[in-house]
């Protein structure tokens, strides 16, 4: 970095000075770490105000010398998370931390399920420095294998004690683990008594209870995780939070937050078809916010035009037939009086055959003039621009004054 400042600019500095303007730099785009936490209250209520149903639980500390309350940690769980959860994936979590790297001390806990596809499904994250495992003390509770072989290996060396280990653990029946148990107790005695003094509920597949439909050994879903999340950890607290939530947000596969260059942000939902600009809803194409939230999720934007513009309800509009008529003579008879002509002034000269365009601009035949709205709007040339309605913001109507 110094010798790209000498080149580009000439100065030289120290590397406290580097240090000092780094921060500045990190304050100006993140906001500074106090004013963060003296926001949460809000972003919280945000939060849930959006997503009802959600968790977000802060807890604080009083402590004396201090007139504010102290952050300890906060629980984000979302309800789509939540819910999605107990509608659609199994009953296991996968629970691991990772050190927060920031001005504050702490730890990031994650929960983490496998979705139906055995992908990655967040449920909860907490930011602070107690474990949540003392709170399932009557779940099971599994070890993941490779923590559990790195603990191993420290005393027990060698591919062959490895190999047998993981093919014990892998094994999904007791008769199949005893086979490899009994291999490894000839290779090494002393590994045999080590392993035989682990409760084989926790990391034996072939004892795992059958009500969670999981045979995963290893927690690396968490680790995952873990590692898209290593450039959140040293940012500010909600920074942090929205990292998360945003990541979490493109993994969810129908609701997209699309910013636009110059900085404004719209909702979309590409289930409901619907986007907060609400040009999608009015006319029933994505706007260019639903257009990107489409492509982002590789999907087709043509599957989401509403039917309405498609071939089969073009041809469903043309298909009741109108028939043709035979000539006067086959026309039913009835003995009702005849229609007189109605009464009306004989114009002079010859009729008019064109178009009176003075009158069509008159607004007798617009559909949607504002007729009869005490502004004479009935009577008023109506621009092209307002009888669409596009371009031109929709003002509120004035209420009548008197
Ligand atoms: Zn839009």
């Amino acid at each position: 970095m110094s010798e790209q400042l000498r080149n580009d600019i000439n100065v030289d500095a120290s590397k406290w000075q580097y240090y000092r303007a780094r921060s500045a730099a990190k304050e100006m785009i993140h906001g500074s770490v106090n004013e963060q936490y003296s926001k949460l209250w809000e972003y919280c209520a945000e939060i849930k105000m959006m997503n009802p149903d959600s968790s977000m639980i802060i807890k604080c500390s009083i402590s004396s010398g201090y007139a504010n309350p102290m952050f300890q940690r906060l629980y984000m769980c979302l309800s789509a998370l939540k819910k999605g959860w107990k509608k659609g994936c199994r009953p296991i979590l996968g629970l691991d931390s990772c050190f927060i790297k920031g001005h504050h001390v702490g730890q990031l806990l994650t929960a983490i399920e496998v979705d139906p596809n055995n992908q990655i499904y967040h449920v909860a994250q907490t930011k602070g420095i107690d474990g949540i495992r003392e709170l399932f003390p009557h779940s099971e509770h599994r070890f993941c294998l490779k923590h559990f072989y790195n603990n191993f290996k420290a005393s027990h060396k060698g591919l062959m004690l490895k190999q047998l280990l993981w093919g014990a653990a892998k094994a999904i029946n007791k008769q199949g683990f005893t086979q490899f148990m009994d291999k490894l107790r000839i290779e090494s005695e002393a590994t045999y008594q080590w392993l035989a003094d682990k409760d084989p509920l926790h990391w034996l597949r072939a004892f795992f209870k059958e009500t969670a439909l999981c045979g995963m050994l290893c927690n690396n879903i968490c680790e995952a995780f873990n590692s898209v999340m290593l450039q959140a950890r040293d940012k500010p607290v909600i920074t942090l939070i929205e990292m998360i939530r945003v990541y979490l947000m493109k993994s969810g596969n129908y609701v997209y937050q699309v910013k636009e260059n110059g900085g404004e942000q719209f909702m979309v939902n590409i289930e409901q078809k619907a986007c907060a600009c609400n040009k999608w809803q009015l006319i029933g194409i994505p706007c260019i916010h639903g257009m990107t939230a489409l492509l982002n999720s590789n999907c087709d934007p043509l599957d989401f035009i509403d039917t309405k513009y498609n071939k089969d309800s073009f041809l469903k509009a043309y298909s009741p037939m109108i028939y043709g008529i035979s000539g006067p003579s086959m026309w039913p008879k009835f003995n009702d009086i005849p229609i007189q002509c109605p009464d009306f002034k004989k114009q002079r000269g010859m009729p008019k055959k064109t178009r009176n365009l003075q009158s069509y601009k008159g607004g007798s035949n617009v559909v949607g003039s504002e007729a009869g709205n005490g502004n004479g709007g009935g009577t008023q040339p109506m621009q092209p621009t307002q009888a669409f309605g596009q371009t031109q913001p929709v003002q509120p109507r004035q209420a009548p004054t008197h």
